[in-house]
């Protein structure tokens, strides 16, 4: 999506001291709730991968990160910057999208009528499902300068090189078209070696600003970087990046593989796409980094009450605690513990507002005395770990916030601290695709020498 990298930066100062190593006593900041990771995961390398061959990093490359690279994860509240034409021709403003906006939300509150808002949009989901917006992605639109301004056009970037535009025509009525650019894909090797921070050291290897954060919270689930993470200790990132026909770059796709060299271990995790369409992240053997529940499903908490027999607070006499309390502030995100399907979302008794949600094995696992529950989190929805289905209250039988959370085993609480769920991983003819990918990366990266990319067959 078009992005002003005036904005982008912005975004990325504020997030920069987040994710800075702790390197001494110097006071730190606090790691925000998103890229604290809950509980380390160790992913165990039992035979050493074939090193990336150290390359220089590509330098020049620092300087065409494209705009829209930079998608930060929290898009500043900032909805509208006009953009002041030299003449006194159509006026152009770029709008950002916020958390929770829809389009015709978003050009209504920019003061375009709603019959010129709807038909644009109309037309415009020809090409483009307005639903895909994203916080942070931009849309430009066109409006005449009369007294009373109305909508000339709507421009989309879905995807680099790709856009999609919907104008006003003399007649009145408003006409889409998608204009792709022709574009080769290149694998793109980035290294280096971490000094004061892993994002900063990311970005001057040539890793795209909103890549190398992506990266930074799925390595964080794995990595506890304030504890783990040494100067010296070193990264290769493997992606994609897009280029026209003129060599310029039209942006990046995906991390395809990423190694983190700490001091005492190797964290290796690659991308696979399984053959029901759903990508997710594996170790070098083809295990899920999704295998185990989080414990802590939520950040910042601590635990109040553990698994066990113990004085009930409210009730007054001893029985059974069937899960574990933690404390934290009202409002408080709570993230589902692992995939699963949401079974009921709903006020039940002492529990207060309660999640339940099943996963697989007849795992369920409930989140109780929720202040509300998290948008679109009803039953029957899917939610994969991670996804916020709630915030900390303390609505039932409580004494004050927190969440109580239980974990459940074909119908018996279990103590959640010591639940994890059997590692998924890759069987059969997955696994083989896997493996028959891992072998033509590391033939594309041996390839590569003094090179900092490769052409890829295009997608
Ligand atoms: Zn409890």
């Amino acid at each position: 999506m078009r992005l002003r990298p005036a904005i982008a930066i912005v975004a990325l100062i504020a997030l920069y001291p987040a994710i800075r190593l702790g390197t001494g006593p110097t006071t730190e900041p606090e790691a925000p709730a998103d890229i604290a990771a809950p509980e380390p995961v160790v992913v165990e390398v039992p035979a050493p991968i074939a090193p990336l061959a150290l390359v220089a990093p590509a330098s020049a490359d620092v300087a065409d990160v494209p705009p829209e690279a930079l998608q930060p994860p929290d898009p500043p509240i900032a909805a509208a910057v006009p953009v002041v034409e030299p003449d006194s021709g159509p006026e152009e403003r770029i709008l950002t999208v916020s958390r929770g906006d829809t389009l015709s939300r978003l050009l209504d509150s920019a003061g375009v009528e709603s019959a010129d808002a709807h038909a644009a949009v109309t037309q415009l989901s020809e090409h483009f499902r307005p639903t895909a917006l994203r916080p942070g992605d931009e849309i430009a639109i066109r409006l005449s300068t009369d007294e009373t301004p109305s909508l000339l056009e709507i421009e989309v970037e879905p995807e680099p090189g790709r856009t999609v535009r919907v104008e006003r025509l003399p007649d009145g009525t408003w006409r889409a078209q998608q204009t792709i650019a022709p574009r080769s894909r290149f694998l793109v090797r980035a290294e280096g070696e971490v000094d004061g921070g892993l994002f900063p050291a990311m970005t001057r290897a040539g890793v795209p600003a909103g890549m190398a954060l992506s990266l930074i919270r799925i390595l964080g689930h794995q990595v506890d970087f304030q504890r783990d993470l040494k100067p010296g200790d070193g990264f290769a990132v493997l992606f994609d990046r897009f280029r026209d026909s003129d060599g310029d770059v039209l942006g990046h796709g995906q991390v395809l593989r990423a190694t983190l060299t700490l001091s005492g271990r190797t964290l290796d995790i690659w991308r696979h796409k399984d053959r029901s369409g759903g990508t997710d992240w594996y170790d070098p053997q083809g295990r899920s980094l999704r295998r185990s529940f989080l414990r802590t499903p939520l950040d910042g908490a601590r635990v109040s009450s553990g698994f066990g027999p113990r004085s009930h607070p409210v009730l007054g006499f001893t029985r059974m605690h069937q899960g574990i309390d933690f404390a934290a502030p009202t409002g408080t995100p709570i993230y589902a513990a692992a995939d699963g399907t949401i079974l009921s979302a709903k006020r039940e008794g002492g529990y207060g507002l309660m999640v339940r949600i099943r996963h697989a094995g007849g795992v369920e696992t409930r989140y109780a005395h929720l202040s509300r529950f998290g948008r679109s989190i009803s039953a029957r929805r899917r939610v994969r770990q991670g996804d916020v289905i709630g915030a900390v209250g303390s609505t039932g039988l409580s004494t004050g916030p927190h969440l109580h959370y239980e974990v459940v085993v074909a119908g018996r609480a279990v103590n959640p601290a010591r639940h994890v769920q059997p590692a998924t991983r890759l069987a059969g003819s997955e696994l083989n695709a896997f493996r028959a990918r891992q072998r033509t990366l590391d033939r594309l990266v041996a390839g590569l020498g003094a090179q900092d990319e490769v052409a890829l067959a295009s997608d």
